[in-house]
């Protein structure tokens, strides 16, 4: 399945037009970066392709690689570029300030945090105001289980399986899947059902699943709970939006026992799902913490967990601090993102050109019987490979054939699940009309490439 594409057997889908030539590069080549990361770095990195890609700019949705080859970014980072790749306003920032000041420390008042901390307290809703910054997801979200801890003198934390949570301690507990827990501690934390609305027991039956919570609380617990966490999309798990009705139930059993609901935005903030700021909003509830990073920063490592002031109170007289977190260049960064996202209506350009992705998606579906599920909101999409729809069968191999083809032809997405056959396209929010076309051609073409093997 990485039979190499032939010019001559399928014609090369265009991409549309884009006027930017990058500058020829000069530095290390792929093979180099190979050799020096195959002796010198950590042997835990993905090896997605076959021939792996040495990126060297970026563009908005566009990168380059050394030869100046350009690629359609459908991934985004990882669901982080949001406003796209050097977005001139997000870079003008970030050079201003690193020309002024590029690091101080909580000792000390900076405009530039302060600035932001009151930004993003207003694109909070209800009493969500105070503002902790962090240097990605995972410290987020280790900081967001400890407040709840500490705030109910409980250890007892629920999250769902197949969520992804972060790395580090707390937070690899919490995460419910094998493949990113390794010599974990897992005392205190409860795995719930999945609420997965294509493979879960109970469909799009939300208050269903709900109950297993419920059990959990009863007879796993003292009858007490820190708090609940979870994301509203599962990004990692292969973009499953959580079944409607399910958080309100569960949020609803979590204060009853004494917890704390904590909403882990990490993928799912920033506009990216389209119809709303936040993914929780899009089933009707308030979290008392909201987790967040990728999409915060455009890129730059920054992270945050918003609050309110009650809970923020937990902290207020203990010695709690990041050395990084909230740095000016970092804060910046952050501000301008969200004047961009207001500024170009990016989050309008999500809900369109991702309903319009979808739509294009599930007539694919019609088309492959490979393709098993398409699901997601705004630019937060899935496309789950089977090769029997019936059984729901993983398509692993063919997943990885057709991403490697598709990267052959000039696409960039990710890949997720637990079973690894899940397509994830998270581009960065700029991503237009006539991107999702030429995506679409893409894919298809990719999948006549293969259609020997597996149609
Ligand atoms: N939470 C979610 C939902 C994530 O998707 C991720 C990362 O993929 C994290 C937390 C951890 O974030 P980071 O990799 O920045 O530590």
């Amino acid at each position: 399945l990485t039979k190499p594409v032939q010019q001559n057997e399928h014609p090369l889908p265009k991409m549309p037009p884009f006027d930017y030539t990058p500058p020829p590069y000069t530095g290390p080549l792929a093979d180099d970066i190979l050799r020096k990361r195959q002796q010198f770095l950590n042997p835990a990195v993905f090896h997605f392709f076959k021939n792996p890609l040495n990126l060297v700019e970026g563009k908005m949705q566009y990168l380059f690689d050394e030869k100046g080859r350009r690629y359609l970014d459908a991934y985004g980072g990882i669901a982080t570029v949001s406003c796209g790749h050097c977005h001139p306003e997000v870079v003008d920032a970030i050079v201003n300030q690193t020309k002024r000041l590029q690091h101080s420390t909580i000792l000390y008042l900076n405009p530039a945090i302060a600035e932001f901390a009151e930004a993003l307290a207003s694109k909070m809703p209800g009493d969500l105001k105070v503002v902790f910054f962090t240097n990605s997801g995972t410290e987020a979200n280790e900081l967001a289980l400890m407040m709840a801890r500490l705030y109910t003198g409980s250890h007892d934390v629920i999250s769902i399986r197949n969520g992804y949570h972060g790395n580090a301690g707390a937070t690899m507990a919490a995460t419910a899947q094998s493949s990113y827990k390794f010599n974990v501690i897992q005392t205190g934390v409860h795995h719930a059902q999945n609420p997965d609305q294509y493979r879960g027991l109970f469909g799009s039956d939300g208050p269903m699943y709900a109950r297993d919570v419920d059990e959990i609380i009863t007879y796993g617990t003292s009858g007490r709970v820190a708090g609940f966490i979870a994301e509203a999309i599962q990004g990692v798990g292969g973009i499953m939006e959580l079944a409607p009705g399910y958080l309100p139930a569960v949020y609803s059993s979590i204060r009853k026992a004494g917890g704390l609901c904590i909403a882990d935005e990490v993928q799912s903030g920033f506009a990216r799902t389209g119809s709303h700021f936040w993914g929780f909003e899009a089933h009707d509830v308030v979290p008392d913490i909201v987790t967040m990073a990728k999409g915060i920063g455009n890129g730059i490592p920054l992270g945050a967990v918003v609050t309110t002031p009650e809970i923020a109170e937990v902290l207020a007289c203990r010695n709690y601090y990041n050395t990084y977190g909230g740095n000016p260049v970092c804060a910046v960064a952050g501000l301008a993102v969200l004047k961009v996202i207001e500024k170009e209506k990016l989050q309008q350009n999500a809900f369109n050109v991702g309903f319009y992705l979808k739509q294009r998606l599930s007539s694919l579906k019609d088309k492959y019987e490979i393709i098993g599920d398409v699901r997601g909101r705004g630019l937060l999409v899935g496309v789950e490979f089977v090769t029997d729809r019936h059984l729901k069968t993983p398509a692993k191999i063919e997943t990885l054939g057709v991403m490697e083809q598709m990267k052959e032809m000039g696409v960039l997405i990710g890949k997720g699940g637990l079973l690894g056959n899940v397509f994830r396209i998270t581009p960065p929010l700029c991503f237009t009309r006539e991107d999702v076309g030429s995506f679409y051609h893409h894919i298809s073409s990719s999948f006549h490439t293969y259609s020997s093997c597996f149609f």
